[in-house]
């Protein structure tokens, strides 16, 4: 069987990543850093092994410490600015794609819940099987 690949792309389309198989960990995060970067109440990615996505397009690299004090890096479009992935350190051997990213859609539903100690009041993420740290 062949294995599935799913295609993100940032908004104008330049830069591009393709996903084959199936993603290690899908999750939410409610960090302070998450929130910034997304615009958003909270950020939604899935993750990859570094071996099963290919990239494409130029992408712009801005390094930033994440929720646990260990820089990341982000890689986004310098034309639209959307993030389109980003690794965090020390292993950089994963790679991690907003999930609203995904053309023509997604899905993915998360199966953790990461800083819920800082989710905003009326976000409610659903689902039994949702580890929640
Ligand atoms: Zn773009
Ligand atoms: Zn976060």
């Amino acid at each position: 069987m062949t294995a599935r690949i799913r295609n993100a792309a940032c908004r104008c389309g330049q830069l591009r990543i393709a996903c084959t198989g199936e993603p290690i960990r899908v999750s939410v995060c409610h960090c302070r850093n998450c929130k910034a970067r997304s615009g958003s109440a909270f950020a939604a990615q899935a993750r990859f092994p570094a071996d099963q996505v290919r990239t494409e397009g130029e992408a712009k690299l801005y390094q930033h410490p994440g929720g646990s004090g260990t820089l990341a890096d982000f890689y986004f479009c310098e034309n639209c600015g959307s993030t389109l992935w980003f690794l965090n350190r020390p292993g950089l051997d994963s790679y991690a794609v907003p999930i609203g990213n995904f053309e023509p859609g997604h899905d993915f539903e998360p199966q953790f819940s990461v800083y819920e100690d800082r989710q905003e009041p009326w976000v409610c993420i659903l689902g039994e099987a949702i580890e929640r740290l």
